[in-house]
């Protein structure tokens, strides 16, 4: 009984290195400790209030019952709608499903493409669920390491040089969690015209910072008829709508994909929440112009908290141009000790920076790369000041 009773498929994942970072950090305050965390990745802002009062109304008009898998047909129009305007994708209803977060859009997408033995291709940093995604469906991750000097961004030179005839996916969020990056249009493009030489390869093009972009170049890989059909674009309200607990989140591409997106999604949860989706409908139709607001917040705080971090020494950072971390490398530190403590890698700086700062952070480890940490910057002005001091104090311990 016990542990060793579960299967192999949940013993050899992992947990999400994000929960738990915020779990223990939660754990610290709830027992008084002044703890800051930056290790969340979600908007401090509450939802907006229109976006609210839709789910007020979805309540009172009885939207109270099991929803069509796929979503609501109003709302599927209105992504497409979205799809178009924005991003310049024509699709139809059919080729648009509604998830429980982008999260489950993630995993129907990799449990519709991938067999055991499959490879599926990630850019380090990757999202940490990706990798356990794969894994989960039989994948083998095929990680590309990227370098701080290249923004962390890929080249299609390299991405070439990994795909084999077993690669059936690749998958790489822009603006990207954990590092920021954004690819431009001119890199994707790129990225499109090689892809396209391999029929049997997919992308998933993970969008959900779509809305926290600090560049004016937002482009969906998808956009490149060349290879479209290719490509299925990820996206969701959780970060641009500060939305994250009502949990929709969809996926867009070719209608055999998404039937198979919807048949496992009917077999595992149903359609998403009926209340939730009904508010999405007005935050993708009306929720542009808070969205906006919330951008110009984070800009700030991008500068601030780039120009504080820049300035501990030690510490090497790059300027993401989005999402709200900065994913600084922080391997100076490693063979670094204290009296009492010893810093072999990012995960001991990060327990060490949890005890000494009181500051919860995320190792970049669990990103796939192992010499950087993940700062969220989703915080006030003054929460991020104060965190760079303890930061710097705790630091400069470390001989
Ligand atoms: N993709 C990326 C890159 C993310 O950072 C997140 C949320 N942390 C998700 C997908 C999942 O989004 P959702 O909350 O809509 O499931």
């Amino acid at each position: 009984m016990g542990n060793s009773s579960l299967s192999q498929r949940v013993q050899e994942m992992t947990e999400s290195a994000t929960i738990a970072m915020s779990q223990k950090s939660r754990a610290m305050t709830e027992k008084g400790l002044d703890v800051i965390s930056l290790s969340i990745g979600q908007p401090d802002f509450n939802t907006p209030d229109i976006i609210k009062e839709a789910a007020k109304t979805a309540i009172d008009e009885n939207y109270s019952k099991y929803t069509p898998v796929g979503g609501f047909l109003p709302l599927r129009q209105a992504i497409a709608d979205k799809l178009k305007r924005e991003n310049n994708l024509e699709y139809s209803t059919d080729e648009i499903s509604v998830s429980t977060g982008a999260k489950q859009a993630i995993i129907n997408v990799i449990l519709s493409l991938v067999n055991p033995g499959d490879e599926v291709i990630l850019p380090a940093p990757f999202w940490v669920s990706y990798i356990e995604q794969i894994k989960f469906a039989g994948g083998i991750p095929v990680v590309i390491p990227t370098k701080i000097e290249n923004n962390f961004k890929v080249t299609t030179e390299e991405l070439s040089s990994s795909i084999t005839h077993k690669t059936k996916l690749i998958i790489y969020s822009s603006p990207c969690n954990p590092s920021g990056s954004v690819y431009t249009s001119k890199e994707l493009n790129s990225i499109a015209i090689e892809v396209a030489k391999h029929k049997n390869t997919f992308i998933l093009s993970d969008e959900i910072y779509e809305y926290i972009n600090f560049t004016n170049d937002s482009t969906s890989i998808a956009s490149f008829p060349v290879i479209k059909e290719q490509v299925i674009t990820v996206n969701g309200v959780a970060k641009g709508f500060a939305m994250t607990g009502w949990r929709i989140g969809y996926a867009a591409g070719p209608s055999w994909l998404i039937k198979a997106c919807n048949k496992i999604q009917g077999q595992f949860t149903s359609g998403a929440n009926s209340i939730a989706q009904r508010a999405c409908i007005t935050a993708l139709n009306e929720g542009e112009k808070v969205s906006i607001q919330m951008k110009a917040s984070f800009l700030r705080r991008r500068n601030l908290m780039h120009d504080l971090i820049q300035g501990i020494p030690g510490i090497k950072t790059n300027k993401p141009n989005g999402a709200f971390y900065l994913f600084p490398d922080v391997s100076s530190f490693f063979g670094k000790s204290t009296s009492d403590t010893t810093i072999s890698n990012a995960n001991d700086l990060c327990e060490y920076l949890l005890s000494d700062a009181l500051v919860a952070l995320v190792s970049g480890a669990a990103f796939g790369a192992p010499n950087c940490i993940r700062i969220s910057y989703a915080s006030a002005d003054e929460v991020l000041t104060e965190a760079c001091i303890r930061i710097k104090k705790s630091l400069s311990k470390l001989k």
